[in-house]
This record gives C-alpha cells, sequence and structure tokens, in this order.
C-alpha cells in the first residue's frame, strides 16, 4: 500500500458530520483533502484544478470509524464461539486454538480481519494482537496491516501461553523494542504504529507488568489491557501505574472510585458490548463511565462470534445504557419513565461519538483523528441513507441506530479511496474468504476450510 499520496480530492454536497464541537453539521458541505490531511471544510468551496471530485449528494459523510478493541487472529474462527455459555466456555473452546496459529496463519487472519473492516467502514483498529507466540507471528500479522492499508495500533500482546510466559517475557520486551525502532523510523504519518497489550494482571504479575508500562512510557507506545477481575485498576493505581496512555478493556466490576481514578488521569475505557454479553458480565460500567467523565470507545472484541461491524455495536450499547437507565428509575420507583433533568442520560450521538472522537482518543491519536477538521487525518466515510431514505431527526442518531454496514459506499483512508461506490478499489473479497479458509484447513483440520464447523460439534 502506497501511504503517501500528494492527490487532492474534493468531496462535494454531502451531509458532514464533523464532530467537532465548532463545526458542528454541514448540510450540503464539502471537504477538501490534499495528501493524507483534510484542508478545509465549509459549504461551496472551489474545486481546485486537478482534483478528483466525489459526489456526495444525498449522503452523509462521517469520520472514519475507529475500533478500540479486536483480536484481529480470530477471524477465521468466525461461527466458532457462537452458542458458548460464559467466558469458561470461552476459554475452554477458543481460546486455546491460538497456540494452533502459525505466523502464516497470523498473516491470513489478519489480512481477512482488515479486509472486512475497511469493508465495513472502520477506518482505525486496535489489533489486541494475543497471540504473539513466536516473533514470527507479530512481524506477519504486521506485514497482512501493512498489505490491507488500514490504520491499525498493533498492540503487541505481552500475554503468553500459561506454561511458558514468564519464560518468554524478555523476548516480547526486546521484540517490542525493536519494532518500536522499526516502526518508528517510518515517515510521521505511517499506518501502523506499535502499541502494547499488557499480560493480564491475573495471569502475570505486578513485577512484569510494570516492566511493561515502564518501557511503554519509556517509548511512548500507547497501552491497553483485558481488566475483568475487581480491584484492579485501584492496585494498578496504588502501583501508579495508570495514565491516560492505559487503556482498561471491558472493566465492568470498576467501582465508581476506581472510574475516579481513571477520570483523573484522563484514561478512557473499551467497551465491547457483544464481548460482555457472551461473558454474562455487568453492563453498567458504560452508563457510569460515560457520567464520570471516563471516554468510552467501542470495540468488536471477539471476531469468533461477533460481526466486524461497529453499527451494530452502537446500537446495541445504546440500547444497553438505556435498559440500565431505565433499571435504575424502575428501582428507584420512578415508574412509568418520565423526563427530569438529567435522564434521559445518553443519547443516539453519543456512539457516534464513542466510535470517532473518543476511539481516537483511546489509541492516542484524539488531536488527529475521529474529526472531520481541518488538519486532521483525512481518514472518511462516505454511506448512503439506506434504499428507503434518511430517517427524522438527528442525522448522527441515523448513522448510529439506522446504518449498516451495507450503506458504506466511500471509504477513504489516510486520503486514498480504498471503496468506491460500494466496491474496494483493489483488494477482492474472495482473497480475504481463501486467506480464512486457507487458515481453518491449517488451525482445525482438512476439510474444515468451508463452511465454519458447528460449536455444538466442537463443543461436544
Ligand atoms: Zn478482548
Amino acid at each position: 500500500m502506497n501511504t503517501t499520496t500528494t492527490s487532492t480530492k474534493l468531496i462535494r454536497d454531502a451531509l458532514v458530520l464533523t464532530m467537532d464541537p465548532v463545526l458542528g453539521d454541514i448540510p450540503q458541505g464539502d471537504v477538501l483533502v490534499r495528501g493524507n490531511r483534510i484542508e478545509q471544510v465549509a459549504r461551496n468551496l472551489p474545486s481546485p484544478a486537478g482534483a478528483e471530485v466525489i459526489d456526495g449528494r444525498g449522503m452523509i459523510l462521517i469520520p472514519g470509524l475507529i475500533d478500540s478493541h479486536t483480536h484481529m487472529w480470530q477471524v477465521p474462527l468466525k461461527g466458532q464461539g457462537t452458542g458458548l455459555w460464559g467466558t469458561a466456555d470461552y476459554q475452554k473452546h477458543v481460546f486455546p486454538l491460538r497456540e494452533k496459529f502459525g505466523a502464516i496463519d497470523m498473516k491470513d487472519a489478519c489480512f481477512a480481519a482488515g479486509m472486512e473492516m475497511m469493508d465495513n467502514g472502520i477506518t482505525t483498529v486496535l489489533d489486541f494482537c494475543h497471540n504473539t507466540m513466536t516473533p514470527e507471528h507479530a512481524e506477519e500479522s504486521i506485514a497482512a496491516h501493512r498489505r490491507t492499508g488500514q490504520r491499525v495500533l498493533f498492540a503487541y500482546g505481552m500475554l503468553g501461553s500459561h506454561q511458558t510466559h514468564k519464560a518468554d517475557h524478555a523476548w516480547r520486551l526486546a521484540q517490542v523494542r525493536e519494532l518500536a525502532a522499526d516502526l518508528g523510523s517510518s515517515a510521521h504519518d505511517s499506518l501502523i504504529r506499535l502499541g502494547i497489550a499488557v499480560a493480564s494482571l491475573e495471569y502475570s504479575s505486578m513485577e512484569m507488568v510494570r516492566k511493561e508500562v515502564e518501557m511503554g512510557r519509556e517509548l511512548g507506545l500507547p497501552m491497553t489491557f483485558h481488566q475483568n477481575p475487581p480491584g484492579q485498576i485501584h492496585a494498578l493505581g496504588e502501583a501508579g501505574l495508570l495514565g491516560a496512555d492505559l487503556l482498561p478493556v471491558h472493566a465492568n466490576v470498576a467501582t465508581d472510585a476506581e472510574l475516579d481514578l481513571l477520570a483523573a488521569c484522563g484514561a478512557g475505557i473499551s467497551f465491547t458490548v457483544e464481548g460482555e454479553f457472551g461473558g454474562g458480565r455487568s453492563m453498567s460500567v458504560v452508563g457510569r463511565a460515560h457520567r464520570a467523565g471516563v471516554t468510552p470507545s467501542l470495540g468488536v472484541d471477539v471476531p469468533s462470534r461477533i460481526t466486524m461491524d461497529l453499527f451494530s455495536q452502537m446500537r446495541l450499547t445504546y440500547n444497553v445504557m438505556r435498559a440500565e437507565e431505565a433499571t435504575a428509575e424502575r428501582i428507584a420507583g420512578r415508574w412509568p419513565l418520565a423526563r427530569h433533568p438529567g435522564t434521559p442520560h445518553i443519547q443516539p450521538r453519543h456512539m457516534l461519538e464513542y466510535v470517532t472522537v473518543n476511539a481516537a482518543r483511546a489509541v492516542g491519536r484524539g488531536d488527529e483523528l475521529g474529526r472531520i477538521k481541518p488538519g486532521y487525518l483525512a481518514d472518511l466515510v462516505l454511506l448512503t441513507p439506506g434504499h428507503y431514505g434518511m430517517s427524522l431527526g438527528d442525522p448522527a442518531a441515523h448513522v448510529a441506530l439506522m446504518s449498516t454496514p451495507a450503506d458504506v459506499h466511500t471509504v477513504v483512508v489516510n486520503g486514498e479511496v480504498r471503496k468506491r461506490a460500494g466496491e474496494l478499489v483493489d483488494l477482492k473479497r474472495a482473497e480475504a474468504v481463501e486467506a480464512s479458509r486457507r487458515v481453518r484447513e491449517r488451525v482445525l483440520g482438512a476439510g474444515k476450510g468451508s463452511p465454519a464447523p458447528a460449536v455444538a460439534e466442537s463443543v461436544a
């Protein structure tokens, strides 16, 4: 993928949802892109000589969607996790398969994942790669990301297999340093950046986690970790390790006091609504975090059973948050539901903020991603309103609650058109299907390439 461009593009007459508090929504707005940056956002912009004009009439232009937590290596296992019950089922039937993945499987899987995400309007993803079984696993994953041309924060997984986690720690730390030097030496606007998926405390130790976080801070790498058992945010705070650069995922059991700790250091959380459903976890954290000023962002999390689509995540998260608010009202005796100051707290537009502005912060790029604003990187998605037209009211609510991946018409990443009029420009969907098929054959065995094995069969 060519990551630098000097070409000029003018997207004309779209309903532009800038997600910027000053610029707001611009009906029949124009966006001028020069190279990989947005240069102007206004109405009736003149078309510079030689500019490619993209007709946005009748469509909605949004910032490219940003997923703050997905394990991309799991895409070929799609269907393997549906119908599982609780995290123990997942830990038994899906997660151990990672040890059967070779480096070549990581390459095929990340390629298939990136293509599908980009097709669905996800221009940036935090790839929480908790399958760096060998240095080659990381290298091949990065090679795949280079090929798809998606913007990726490659969060290098520090968690090894239970048997070898401690013994392998030194080479993983060393490889992070090497990769940081390697990726850091390329152009400033390089599509792939390095981060660290810090090992889960419950499978590691505070001493090892401290080494990871201190190295991440020394190298300036964004970090993230799975936060499942209670008390970990408090413990990390006591250890002086919390920060705006350390993103907790799930955090369902976080107390309000722990959310205050996160808010004080400017941290967000990644909420993965279908992941939370699958684990049977409490959902109140996302609303509590929002109220506490801990910015939520969203992620697909486990592609083994969740579609690679942030529209579903927005819709489900909104309904979960509204349901949580309604439950609190019922418990307080305020029934039937009625508006009163501060309630309802959550609006559909918040969901679009979660997957743009908030998620840009979550991946460490809040100052140049997630908004359609002069100077920001040109990651843009044009959506059709669907075959049956726009809904009434707030257009951001239309995107958050009515849009689907089928509405993704045009995708621009880093100033390059990657999808045009519903078709990927230089990638064929069949390539991704074939890449997943190869992984299934190698990992699950001959004859398993297609279709996906039924869960009932694998669980039995
Ligand atoms: Zn996860």
